[in-house]
């Protein structure tokens, strides 16, 4: 597995070099080719008419010695320029380094010995990979006409660039080539860089994969990487809460399950003995029945839950009148509320509507009222009031039983929270936890307030309608 990594990550690095490599050998022809551009369109008028002054220069100073033209011409040709001279009639000189091609044609030649001028150099043809500066051709100079001892001949030139520019050729060559060579060795280290923290994040992305959620990253860098980083831990922890309360929930279900399981054979077994009076007989069976309501009261809650799970967006809401609904759900307590003598105080008022599925809705109520029910001594109240708040419609059910705890508060709405067992009656810890769920399944909130001594009170609020 590491080796594969190590081969993402390798790729992931090659691919990044090759194309720094790629760019930096594209950006140079293209730059070759601008420049290439910028000597045709505006270097190679100025560069002709710069070398025709110089020529008229040289026709100048030879035309003045005629008898040391030669020596002349052979000078100036030493100071960095390549010369012909011909008189058009088979007498042709050249001076100093010779042309690669001697490609002149001969009207050219005839127009200069009739007195005209040649611009080779600004008529070089567009090349986009040929720079004319550097083609050392006869038809690549300029022409003037000159006089040599009466007699009509023609000059022309153009500079050698060697002599003139060798060495600034290679320094500036190696100023390229350095410069390319340079940048592409700092990307290759920059690279690894880059590279090392998707390192880092695909073995992590592993090592959750596998299960393990202690994962540090470094976080301090602000870029992407950084964030990328820092999301990842966010993500990482999450994961790590939730596989927790994955097991923990897979715990106290199989806990639930196996306790009253223990009891039922327990019981089961001392009846199939049968040497029990009728009286014991009697109460086993009656907790035998009781257990079993209690494990398939656990198995529907348990349904509900992982259902509600994954509802989200899967509510069938529609408008909901809350004093219909909470009499209702009164009405289904009516008999327990009876035989404990519990006056139940309903102040909701007819136009408190919400939106939302009925079905579910009804499972809070029910849960909150049968827990008042449950938790009060006989002959005590439950009041239900609800109102509208700021767009909220808030509906409190206290009752008037020993409270609860401070301390446990913040626990009663956990799955499998049951603050006494002994005392709950064969509750499972999992009706507010429920409850809660579809609250917030209709984007609203479940909260609650005890004073001990002073009962409790359970505040839901779902938005108005
Ligand atoms: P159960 O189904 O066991 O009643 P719940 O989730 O409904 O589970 O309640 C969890 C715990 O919260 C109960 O065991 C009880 O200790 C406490 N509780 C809930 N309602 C009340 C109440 N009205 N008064 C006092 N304690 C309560």
């Amino acid at each position: 597995m590491k080796n594969r990594f190590a081969r993402l990550n390798r790729s992931l690095y090659i691919r990044v070099c090759l194309t720094t490599i790629l760019a930096v050998a594209v950006s140079a022809l293209l730059g070759f080719l601008v420049s290439n551009v910028y000597y045709h369109a505006s270097l190679k008028p100025y560069n002709d008419a710069k070398l025709t002054g110089i020529a008229y220069e040289i026709q100048r100073t030879a035309e003045l010695r005629p008898g040391d033209a030669d020596i002349y011409l052979a000078s100036a040709a030493a100071l960095g320029y390549e010369l012909y001279v011909t008189d058009g009639a088979g007498e042709e000189r050249f001076y100093g380094r010779d042309f690669r091609q001697r490609d002149l044609d001969e009207a050219a030649a005839r127009k200069v010995l009739d007195g005209g001028e040649y611009h080779g150099v600004a008529a070089f043809p567009n090349r986009p990979f040929i720079t004319g500066f550097f083609d050392n051709r006869l038809s690549n100079t300029v022409g003037v006409p000159l006089t040599i001892g009466g007699k009509p001949a023609a000059l022309f030139l153009r500079p050698d660039v060697i002599l003139q520019f060798g060495e600034l050729r290679s320094f500036f060559a190696m100023i390229g080539l350095l410069t390319v060579a340079f940048s592409i060795a700092i990307f290759l280290i920059a690279t690894r860089y880059l590279v090392k923290p998707i390192t880092r994040m695909t073995a992590a992305t592993q090592q959750i994969a596998d299960g393990r959620y202690g994962i540090e990253l470094p976080t301090r860098r602000q870029d992407e990487i950084g964030q990328l980083a820092g999301h990842f831990m966010t993500m990482s922890r999450s994961l790590s809460r939730a596989e927790q309360s994955r097991r923990e929930f897979v715990a106290n279900v199989s806990h639930e399950i196996q306790s009253p399981l223990t009891s039922i054979q327990g019981f089961a077994q001392e009846l199939a003995a049968g040497r029990l009076p009728d009286e014991e007989r009697v109460r086993y069976a009656g907790i035998i029945g009781e257990e079993s309501r209690r494990l398939s009261a656990l198995g529907r809650q348990l349904l509900l839950l992982s259902s509600l799970d994954r509802m989200e967006d899967g509510l069938v809401r529609s408008p909901l009148n809350l004093r219909a609904e909470i009499r209702r759900a009164a009405e289904v307590l009516d008999w327990q509320l009876d035989e404990k003598g519990i006056a139940l105080k309903l102040a909701v008022p007819d136009r408190l509507l919400v939106l939302g599925e009925a079905t579910l809705l009804d499972q809070v109520w029910i849960n909150l009222l049968s827990n008042a029910v449950k938790h009060i001594p006989e002959g005590r109240s439950i009041s239900v009031a609800a109102e509208a708040r700021d767009g909220w419609c808030e509906v409190r059910f206290a009752d008037t039983g020993d409270g609860i705890p401070p301390e446990k508060l913040p626990l009663l709405f956990e799955r499998f929270y049951r603050g006494d067992p002994a005392r709950s009656g064969g509750g499972t810890g999992l009706g507010l936890a429920i409850s809660r769920q579809i609250v917030q399944l209709h984007d609203g909130t479940i909260s609650a307030e005890s004073e001990p001594g002073q009962g409790s009170t359970f505040i839901v609020k779902l938005p108005r309608l």
